[in-house]
């Protein structure tokens, strides 16, 4: 076994490293990754379809701005990401295309405190930092 194991290590040894250096060297991650979801508030009809299907009660339909500085309101989804499972069924669902997947993983959704994990629509739509904590 130890000869086994010292044969592969000197077999490797002038290959180049699998491991990377994270934080400082971020993971490459597939196109079929699913991360914080993004929001088109343009496409958003505020069905509340999304809520609906999501298994984990992790979506409410909210009112907001329908654009950063514009007083008119409608409706759209607010994600509890303290709750989601990143499963993608409100993005396949959504009868307009108005969710696809972000490919945020840890960046901006690490938080002390779970109502930080909230995602308002404007953060869902990347209007505001989702570094930020509660905006309202
Ligand atoms: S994101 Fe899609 S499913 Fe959810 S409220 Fe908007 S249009 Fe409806
Ligand atoms: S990804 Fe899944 S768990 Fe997360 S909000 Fe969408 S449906 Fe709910």
């Amino acid at each position: 076994m130890v000869l086994k194991n010292i044969k592969y290590a000197l077999k490797n040894i002038t290959k180049p490293p699998v491991t990377r250096l994270y934080p400082e060297v971020e993971t490459k991650l597939s196109d079929r990754f699913k991360g914080l979801q993004l929001l088109d508030k343009s496409k958003c009809i505020g069905c509340g379809i999304c809520a609906n299907t999501c298994p984990n009660n992790a979506i409410r339909i909210v009112k907001a701005p329908i654009a950063p500085g514009k007083s008119k309101e409608r409706w759209f989804p607010e994600i509890d990401i303290g709750h989601c499972l990143f499963c993608g069924l409100c993005i396949d669902q959504c009868p307009k295309g108005a969710l696809s997947s972000g490919k945020e993983y840890a960046k901006g959704l690490v938080k002390w405190k779970h109502e930080e994990l909230l995602m308002s629509p404007a953060k869902l739509a990347r209007e505001i930092d989702i570094e930020d904590g509660d905006e309202r």
